[in-house]
């Protein structure tokens, strides 16, 4: 794939940052493609096992870095940019951010003003907006003089209407507290999105396609003419269908139960429904797709149970978007299980064969036809697109800093 020709072909380069709270993963890409050119992981941050490791040209590289902070980390890829002769190239740097609430539609030149309300958005995101913000004022201490521009998980949802995005709770929580369904994975959502349209042939202006991104964090998304007007992840990404340690939807009345027989505090519980939940939960030994796929294929029951679930659940959260669409072109998968597990993709569809789903097992064994399809002719189309994030920041990154 190459970068559309509205973009000059030259051999400018863009970092790409994606900051956690004690993580910072990085992409490089140069000139017009769309694979990274370099990537890498700063892991452990602000411990004595800090370290930071990258991959250039099929050469992997690692350095300790111990007690190292975001800051420290850029410094050092900057030096190590610079000994790649990689540093005076660069030219515009993108910043994964969770979350932009109601502020941002769209991706955003990084500016004083557009930082503030990033800011502002913390509370919505108190575990991953700081973190961002870290990583951008330290680009900006470092760099000065460098474009940056943010790109959110939620600005894609932003089409969402009222009735899709507002829960059955007082209107005034809403109004006060921002309390509504943001949805996130939009970049990977709008991505694949139009990438099926574009493989399928259709016409975007009247298409209606449902993705379902399947990676540890898993969430569906209902994209009419090219916009989402639905989504499962909701206020966090705790909500919608069941992923690799997070429940996805339970009734809520578990919490005060839980709280009463079991005397957790709502930390414990929060904790409990993020990280110890989902696969991982119900198979009490993995939280990994490929993991429970093996012991399920020798006779674990315990994770074939977890798998029946994981399905089950996504099929329903599948099958409840189509009350946002139109019409109904094609289910999309993506993400690590989602474009690698023929189990998965089979599990699913034959759920959803009532919706005109027949799933041509030899295709889905293999990965898809040459077009991504693992469905029969006859059948509602179901096809798998490789998620591109970093590419999709980039190339955001390269639009809105490019001079015209
Ligand atoms: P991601 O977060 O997109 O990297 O996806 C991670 C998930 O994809 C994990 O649950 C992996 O086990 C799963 N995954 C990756 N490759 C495969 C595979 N070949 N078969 C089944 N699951 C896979």
């Amino acid at each position: 794939m190459r970068a559309s020709k509205e973009f000059r072909l030259n051999n400018n380069s863009y970092l790409i940052i994606n900051s956690g709270s004690s993580s910072l993963k990085f992409s490089l890409f140069i000139g017009d493609n769309s694979e990274a050119d370099l990537t890498g992981i700063a892991e452990r941050l602000a411990t004595e096992q800090a370290e930071i490791s990258w991959k250039y040209q099929g050469q992997k590289s690692e350095v300790k870095l111990a007690d190292a902070d975001h800051a420290q980390v850029l410094k050092k890829l900057f030096a190590v940019l610079s000994e790649l002769n990689l540093f005076d190239s660069l030219t515009a740097i993108g910043h994964r951010v969770v979350h932009g609430g109601e502020y941002f539609k769209e991706s955003a030149l990084i500016t004083p003003n557009v930082l503030n309300k990033i800011e502002a958005c913390s509370a919505l995101a108190p575990l991953h907006n700081p973190a961002a913000i870290t990583g951008i004022k330290a680009v900006t201490e470092q760099l000065p003089d460098i474009p940056q521009v943010a790109v959110f998980d939620t600005a894609f949802h932003q089409t969402m209407p009222a009735h899709a995005y507002l829960y059955g709770l007082p209107y005034e929580l809403y109004q006060s507290q921002g309390i509504r369904k943001y949805g996130f994975h939009g970049t990977s959502h709008q991505y694949v999105a139009n990438k099926a349209v574009e493989i399928l042939g259709l016409d975007k202006a009247d298409s209606g396609v449902i993705t379902a991104h399947l990676g540890n964090g898993c969430s569906i998304s209902a994209v009419q003419n090219g916009l989402s007007v639905d989504t499962s992840m909701g206020f966090t990404p705790l909500e919608g269908v069941m992923m690799g340690t997070r429940s996805g939807d339970i009734d809520p009345s578990i919490h005060q139960f839980l709280a009463n027989k079991l005397k957790l505090s709502l930390t414990e519980i929060t904790d409990l429904l993020n990280k110890r939940s989902g696969l991982l939960g119900i198979s009490g030994s993995s939280n990994d797709m490929r993991t429970l796929s093996a012991q399920a294929a020798n006779g674990d029951k315990q994770a074939e149970l977890a798998i029946e679930v994981f399905a089950y659940r996504l099929a329903k959260s599948i099958a409840s978007m189509l009350a946002g669409l139109s019409r109904f072109d094609a289910l999309v998968f993506t993400g690590g299980i989602g474009e690698n597990s023929f189990l998965v993709r089979g599990k699913v569809l034959n759920h959803l064969a009532v919706l005109g789903f027949e799933l041509d097992e030899k295709l889905n064994n293999k990965g898809g036809d040459e077009l991504g399809l693992v469905t029969t002719q006859a059948s509602r189309k179901a096809i798998i697109v490789q998620t591109q994030e970093e590419w999709v920041i980039a190339q955001d990154t390269i639009r809105l800093t490019q001079p015209a």
